[in-house]
């Protein structure tokens, strides 16, 4: 049986995403039978988000320009999109930003209100990618196939949304242990 294309996606969010599906520990050599990573931060080199993807999952929310143009680009590419985790699912802890009410106040706060010395507004463009005005999660610009909330999400309910996906069946995202935030 052909191995399953599996990918995951670091957008806005803290990486404790990525740090829990790597607790999954012994399971990790269980899936490593049945699936290949051709993406990701923890388990490939690759740069470009590759076609015919048969499952990622997308951890963060859409936070700035370079967010969008990737998460764009993961759903043409993707059979199965999931939303890794809350921040992914509602936005969560980097949408706090959006009570300032937009860019230019956050700028402001950070670099000029908040700074030690030297206070100036960043400006790179081409290497620092613009922030979006507002942060939103992921189903707010793309379709999302399935949610998994948790911040993080743990081990034992990642691995109970993942199994049987590699059986071809539907994980039923049902009761605390499954959809509890937080
Ligand atoms: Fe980090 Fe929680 Fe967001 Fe995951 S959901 S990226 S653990 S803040």
């Amino acid at each position: 049986m052909a191995k399953i294309k599996l990918a995951t996606v670091w957008l806005a969010g803290c990486s404790g995403c990525h740090m829990s599906f790597l607790d999954l520990d012994e399971w990790l050599l269980e899936l490593a039978k049945h699936v290949d990573v051709v993406y990701s931060p923890v388990g490939s080199d690759l740069k470009d988000y590759p076609e015919n993807v048969d499952v990622c999952l997308v951890e963060g929310a859409v936070a700035n320009e370079e967010n969008l143009e990737l998460i764009r680009k993961v759903r043409e590419r993707t059979k199965l999109l999931i939303s890794f985790g809350d921040c992914a699912v509602t936005a969560n802890v980097p949408a706090m930003r959006n009570m300032l009410g937009g860019t230019e106040p956050v700028l402001k706060r950070c670099y000029l209100e908040l700074g030690d010395a030297n206070n100036q507004l960043p400006n790179f463009p081409g290497i620092v990618p613009e922030l979006l005005d507002r942060v939103c999660p992921v189903h707010e610009v793309v379709q999302v196939d399935l949610f998994m909330p948790g911040c993080p999400p743990s081990a034992d309910r990642i691995q109970a949304t993942v199994e049987p996906l590699l059986r071809g069946e539907q994980p039923v995202m049902e009761g605390r242990e499954m959809i509890k935030f937080g």
